[in-house]
């Protein structure tokens, strides 16, 4: 089993918060679909002949787009790769791209799931933040796309923003339990350095939220999500009952991936390789048949802190048996001094067997996991 990871780095326009790899300059699609093709072709071997189970079209923006564009990779990922019979195909969307008829071509495609990034249902909150769409076409979005036959739709939220109260928060949840949709992300806003809220926050123009404002906000989500039937399956993500991301599942359970585009990332377990974030040289590299990656041969350590990063994430948490049968690593012995303090913390619970986060933990888990780590 493995997946096709296909990054779109085009956006309309940038939003505050984001540190995603991306451009504005959409003139370049043309280019980039061409080349896109061409690394495909040029990576058919890294996955060794493995079934793919998952497609997934990620940025960036990938709605926008053509039928046309969509088609030719879709046609050069099937000549490359065995593909099987109804693959989840993923495809993220802004709400301002999603039309009837771009919905109708999406479905014609093969797309069975739509990731579509509301964020807020708030208007002045999605001017904050810079979103290229406003309330009502966040809301069209969804009802169309319904309309259209998608029964597998991921909304994206994002909490924790500073002026987004718990008052809009709950809004923000109470709109979308009317939708429904059958997987919900969100995450609590972070503010990176190489943004415009990295930049008022080092002017002091921005004031981010205190941890105790977001946990309540994480709370919020849980106990309204929980009572409308979805699970959390992993820190940000919760789902209807048999509507987990297949893809996403893969990433955190080690499962073989192939990054396609600028700024992509591919594992197949044994070297991990990084597209570079630029789409000149991108482009530039491919013209001359060449993928501008760096690549990373893991090391035990590698593959031991890869497992604790991912696992730590999902509700089945850290395997403390596999990782010794697998990896020959006693978790317990080696880390005693920062499980009790977790553990005192109420940050973590764990047994022989099993190690997991607590609520109260998921909202540190980069910080808890990283302590794990071995080097
Ligand atoms: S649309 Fe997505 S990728 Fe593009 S700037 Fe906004 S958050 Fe980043």
């Amino acid at each position: 089993m493995a997946g096709i990871y296909i990054h779109i780095p085009f956006c309309r326009q940038a939003c505050y918060y984001c540190d995603f790899y991306f451009t504005t300059q959409l003139r370049h699609r043309p280019e980039l679909v061409k080349a896109l093709c061409k690394e495909l072709v040029l990576q058919k071997n890294y996955l060794e002949g493995l079934p793919i189970h998952t497609i997934y079209f990620g940025g960036g923006t990938p709605s926008v787009l053509t039928r046309q564009e969509l088609k030719a990779l879709f046609e050069t990922i099937k000549a490359c790769f065995p593909v099987v019979n109804n693959p989840e195909i993923t495809l993220e969307a802004n709400p301002d791209d999603l039309n009837e008829k771009k919905l109708f071509e999406m479905r014609s495609q093969g797309i069975n799931r739509l990731s579509i990034g509301v964020q807020s249902f708030h208007g002045p909150t999605l001017k904050y933040l810079n979103r290229s769409h406003n309330e009502q076409q966040a809301l069209n979005s969804l009802f169309e796309a319904r309309k259209q036959g998608f029964q597998n739709i991921n909304l994206d939220l994002i909490y924790g923003i500073p002026g987004h109260d718990h008052i809009h928060w709950r809004n923000d949840l109470e709109k979308t339990m009317a939708f429904k949709p059958s997987h919900l992300s969100a995450y609590c806003l972070t503010i990176e350095n190489r943004t415009v809220f990295g930049n008022w926050y080092q002017k002091g123009k921005l004031i981010p939220v205190d941890d105790d404002f977001s946990v309540r906000q994480l709370e919020m989500l849980q106990e309204i999500s929980g009572r409308y039937g979805y699970e959390q399956y992993e820190i940000s993500n919760f789902a209807l009952p048999k509507y987990q991301s297949q893809h996403n599942s893969n990433y955190w359970m080690q499962v073989p991936y192939l990054g396609i585009g600028p700024g992509a990332h591919s594992y197949n377990g044994k070297i991990r390789q990084f597209n570079v974030r630029n789409l000149a040289k991108y482009l530039g590299f491919l013209e001359i048949d060449r993928i501008p990656c760096q690549i990373e041969v893991l090391q035990r350590k590698d593959h031991i802190n890869e497992y604790i990063m991912n696992s730590l994430r999902t509700k089945s948490g850290c395997n403390l048996k596999k990782l010794k049968e697998e990896y020959d690593f006693d978790l317990i012995n080696a880390c005693h001094p920062q499980l009790d303090k977790f553990k005192k913390l109420s940050l973590i619970t764990y047994s022989q067997q099993l190690l997991r986060l607590t609520d109260k933990g998921k909202l540190l888990a980069d910080t808890i996991t990283s302590e794990f780590f071995q080097s």
